[in-house]
């Protein structure tokens, strides 16, 4: 499932069946379809609420299923199907194919020959990936990928390119002084903006208000250092936001909402 979705079900089940998931029997997650599963806190979470080991996978229904998948070391995805589909890495701003190295990022393109009735041929997935390591302990060979989001929810911050699933993914980190919930205020036209980002962040909910400026600025920080990109943030309180639930949550809204 979805991280999101399995985040739920986990949180669901001492409700619906009386007993916590951890109880299920359940041996593996295996999560995709959005960034989760290789974001360190949120498979955690998955990890603890399941008492089982999750990894997570990637593909479409393009060409196959699932054409990438994590082993057990979690340290990025395989590429599974290597005899049927050719992949390559595309460079979305000067439209080159980009070596498959350490560090490389890239949109990916895929090729499928064998497929009869809808061969297709460089197709742009729309997946935004950075290769973690062409190497891996469990013996396999070619790179491991991580996807970093749609190239479509890329947004360019004073030039600098943002993913909102990678500001989630700092906000996450910063659980329990965050809530672990955020939301980017693109209030402007298109995807391109020349102001500092506006983010709205949910306050862990052991924090007082009063912490608010020296957490807001903790953040702004965090989110420079690591995504170099300038945010303003705004702090509000825990469960401002409805939980996503069984929903894929829109980390991007196109107003600023009525706060209280
Ligand atoms: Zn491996």
């Amino acid at each position: 499932g979805a991280p999101n979705f399995v985040i739920h079900l986990a949180e669901k089940a001492e409700e619906v069946l009386g007993v916590p998931a951890s109880r299920l029997g359940v041996e593996r997650a295996i999560v995709g379809g959005e960034p989760g599963g290789g974001i360190p806190a949120i498979r955690d979470k998955i990890e603890k609420l399941w008492g089982a080991k999750c990894t997570e996978m990637l593909g479409g229904t393009d060409l196959g299923v699932t054409y990438w998948a994590e082993c057990d070391r979690q340290s990025g995805m395989h590429m599974v199907s290597m005899d049927y589909i050719i992949t390559e890495l595309l460079d979305p701003d000067t439209g080159k194919i980009i070596p498959w190295e350490e560090g490389a990022k890239g949109e990916m393109i895929y090729t499928a020959l064998g497929r009869r009735a809808s061969p297709l041929v460089r197709f742009r997935s729309g997946d935004f990936i950075e290769v973690l390591g062409t190497t891996c302990p469990c013996g396999r060979t070619g790179p491991k990928i991580r996807c970093t989001g749609r190239t479509d929810d890329m947004l360019i911050v004073r030039g600098a390119n943002v993913f909102p699933s990678a500001i989630h993914s700092i906000v996450n980190e910063m659980v329990p002084e965050t809530n672990g919930v955020m939301r980017v205020v693109a209030d402007f036209e298109g995807h391109t903006t020349q102001e500092a980002l506006k983010i709205i962040v949910e306050r862990g909910p052991a924090l007082k208000p009063e912490a608010d400026p020296t957490l807001k600025k903790k953040i702004e920080q965090r989110l420079r250092d690591a995504l170099v990109f300038k945010a303003d943030v705004r702090i509000v309180d825990p469960d401002t936001f409805e939980k996503p639930g069984a929903a894929k949550i829109a980390f991007v809204l196109r107003k600023f909402p009525n706060l209280p």
